[in-house]
């Protein structure tokens, strides 16, 4: 279970705090790092706060885009120390790791964790099936980075030596967050095209329909259907006009 789990720092200002958590990954078992545009690194301040983790930090993934970074997992989380314009499905991190545990096993899980002074963007937090906010303090709720890994490494490490198996059985493997982009894009593409969706007047829609399908965690039979059924509204649509 904890060699499925990755780690994705993003665009992180101090390259102590990487080490950190390296350090936080591998006293719990936990070994994928990814570090999207981290702003300073490599920097011997980096190993030197890993302690003898060095070899996380050398296995590391470095990635310019957060796609880049997630494009085969099937399950995307991200963690939070406030909540954000609009609800989203939530978990503690103990209900994390009993969910990461009752996942199938044919791809990877990523949790996200944002910059040191704002945290991921909105459009960061819409690419991802759940929001994990640690219960802090309300009055001052925002962890060090590589504490914040700590804590729900800790989780993932206590539910992974839990022997009790509940792992979801289901028939068809879920779509990966790249699988997730393109549907999408393409339902964008449509609503548009049948003036559904008016980009100067969004509503949010978008968002809101990002959330109802990642909610629905689609697998991959039933992506295939949704993309069908997009394709064929464009293919009527273009009859129509001839
Ligand atoms: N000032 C930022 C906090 C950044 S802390 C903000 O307001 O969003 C750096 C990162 O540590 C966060 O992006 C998040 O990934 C993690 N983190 C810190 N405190 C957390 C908490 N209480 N719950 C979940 N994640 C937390």
């Amino acid at each position: 279970m904890l060699d499925r789990v990755r780690i994705v720092l993003i665009n992180t200002s101090h390259p102590g705090n990487i080490g950190s958590a390296a350090r936080a990954m591998k006293t719990m078992g936990l070994s994928q790092l990814y570090l999207v545009s981290p702003l300073d690194y490599p920097n011997p301040k980096a190993q030197e706060m890993s302690s003898g983790a060095v070899d996380i930090l050398e296995n590391a993934i470095q990635v310019d885009s957060l796609d880049e970074a997630i494009a085969d997992c099937s399950l995307v989380l991200g963690t939070s120390a406030r909540s954000r314009a609009i609800p989203w499905p939530m978990l503690t991190p103990k209900d994390m790791a009993k969910k990461i545990k009752a996942e199938q096993e044919q791809a990877d899980v990523a949790i996200l964790f944002g910059r040191e002074q704002s945290g991921l963007t909105n459009e960061e937090l819409q690419r991802c099936h759940w929001h994990i906010q640690i219960p802090a303090n309300p009055d001052y709720s925002s962890l060090n980075l590589a504490a914040a890994v700590q804590v729900l490494a800790y989780e993932l490490r206590v539910a992974s030596l839990d022997q009790t198996n509940d792992m979801e059985e289901w028939d068809y493997r879920l779509a990966t967050a790249d699988e997730m982009e393109k549907f999408f894009n393409h339902l964008q593409e449509v609503l548009i095209e049948i003036d559904f969706l008016k980009l100067n007047a969004p509503r949010k829609l978008m968002t809101r329909l990002r959330r109802l399908y990642f909610r629905a965690r689609p697998d991959i039979m039933e992506m295939n259907i949704l993309r069908g059924m997009l394709r064929a509204v464009q293919e009527a649509k273009l009859l129509k006009k001839e």
